[in-house]
């Protein structure tokens, strides 16, 4: 996909901080970082989203973020992480290539994701 970013970043066209690669897979420090060693998961070829992506595409980088979350561990000591994957413009991607951050996170790190919940919705679970 030409004016795909994270597609030109595989081709080597855009710079990137390359943590890991496979022949599927290619993983990269986000550039807006979270927290330090944020980090991208991507397929090598383009798929849009979830919807999209092949299962084969999806074990490949699923294995990916086993490799890179352990070694993170083991080098670094980091022992919490979210796992995110945003599928679609209201489920707020920004970039159209599917892509996994993995994003460590620490005590203090002034990070908080925080949900709305709605326990009322229970009510309609067996309609769901
Ligand atoms: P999304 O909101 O689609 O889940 O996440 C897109 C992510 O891609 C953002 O965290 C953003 O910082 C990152 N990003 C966008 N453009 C680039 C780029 O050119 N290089 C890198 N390394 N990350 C990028
Ligand atoms: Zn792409």
């Amino acid at each position: 996909m030409q004016d795909c970013i994270f597609c030109k970043i595989v081709a080597g066209k855009a710079p990137s901080w390359k943590v890991y690669e496979t022949d599927r897979v290619y993983a990269f420090l986000d550039i807006n970082p979270v927290n330090p060693y944020h980090t991208l998961v991507i397929p090598k070829s383009h798929y849009k989203d979830i919807y999209d992506v092949p299962e084969g595409d999806l074990r490949a980088i699923s294995s990916v973020i086993k490799y890179l979350t352990t070694l993170y561990q083991e080098k670094l000591g980091i022992r919490n992480v979210q796992i995110i994957n945003n599928s679609g413009k209201e489920a707020q991607q920004d970039v159209f290539h599917i892509h996994f951050h993995i994003v460590p996170r620490h005590l203090g790190d002034g990070q908080n994701i925080h949900w709305e919940t709605h326990p009322e919705m229970r009510d309609k679970f067996d309609q769901m």
